[in-house]
């Protein structure tokens, strides 16, 4: 996986949470309806036994994260 802003090999990992990530369009100030939203995506769903983990892409040069996500 090459960084999309300087074009060098990224390293390999995992984001990993043990709540739920949510890419929204709109940004989230207090509480957040993201579930509600057809436009918003679930990167990593909520477990209440484990902490959830994706494959995950970093170069921390530019810091510069690319997730695929499963949802
Ligand atoms: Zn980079």
């Amino acid at each position: 996986m090459k960084c999309i802003k300087c074009g060098k090999e990224m390293e390999k990992g995992y984001l990993s949470s043990p709540k739920h990530i949510m890419w929204t369009k709109e940004k989230c100030k207090y509480s957040c309806h993201a579930f509600e939203d057809g436009d918003n995506v679930k990167i990593l769903p909520i477990s209440m036994f484990k902490i959830q983990s994706v494959e995950s892409y970093i170069c921390k040069d530019c810091h510069v994260v690319v997730t695929n996500y499963e949802s």
